[in-house]
């Protein structure tokens, strides 16, 4: 795989869209530019990869557009040395925009062949979050607390147990919704409150109901 000149420019140009849309966080704008997401394409989809656009990733699930990567990433507020669990690995590359932020990243997938092959995938560039083959809607007991969890998959709810799985004064982002989402934003106030916040719609595809053969 090569990262071009060219594949270089277009990310300065999609950093230049993203921008535009209203992402701020430097560190952030600096992931995804030092990110080759042409990497994490099918080949047949490369020339698209710095659209800001969500795209297909094969078993009928998609790598989230950039500006949502950038949104949900900077709702997060990561510092340095967190420990982040995201649900829905997917094609890893929003776990890598973790990974270059300072995380210490733990990601679940639900569909092995997704897991198995971002799992061979990240290492080859560089990449090595913590990832797992199971159900998001379970968290990841045996790691937790986080300091920040975040869904990338639309939620019908809140899952109870990625609340359990967050420290006080952490932060979950999760889309809920079914066919629209509503980005939502809930901070762990003690160990019996939450305060949730909502941040405009988007589109996921779903999470779904737990499938893994290892539960
Ligand atoms: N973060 C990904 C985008 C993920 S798309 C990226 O950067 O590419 C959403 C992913 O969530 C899909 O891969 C889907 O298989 C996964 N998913 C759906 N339901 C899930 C569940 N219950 N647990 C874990 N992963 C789930």
């Amino acid at each position: 795989m090569i990262d071009s000149y060219k594949h270089k420019g277009l990310r300065k140009q999609l950093i230049a869209t993203i921008k535009e849309k209203g992402i701020k966080d430097d560190n952030i704008l600096a992931a995804i530019e030092k990110i080759p997401r042409h990497f994490f394409l099918d080949s047949s989809f490369i020339e698209f990869a710095y659209q800001d656009k969500a795209f297909p990733i094969g078993n009928g699930q998609t790598i989230s557009q950039p500006y949502t990567v950038a949104f949900q990433s900077e709702l997060l507020k990561i510092k340095r040395g967190e420990k982040v669990l995201e649900v829905g690995t997917g094609s890893g590359y929003q776990a890598c925009v973790l990974l270059e932020l300072g995380a210490k990243v733990f990601t679940i997938e639900r569909q092995k062949p997704l897991y198995q092959r971002t799992k061979a995938f990240l290492p080859t560039i560089g990449y090595n979050p913590r990832m797992f083959y199971g159900d998001g809607y379970a968290g990841l007991p045996a790691f937790a607390p986080f300091d920040k969890i975040i869904v990338t998959a639309g939620a019908p709810f809140i899952p109870e147990a990625l609340i359990q799985q967050l420290k006080v004064g952490g932060i979950l982002i999760v889309p809920v919704g079914e066919d629209v989402q509503t980005m939502i934003s809930v901070i762990k106030i003690s160990e019996t409150q939450i305060e949730q916040t909502e941040h405009g719609t988007f589109r996921f595809v779903p999470l779904l109901e737990d499938k893994a053969d290892n539960k």
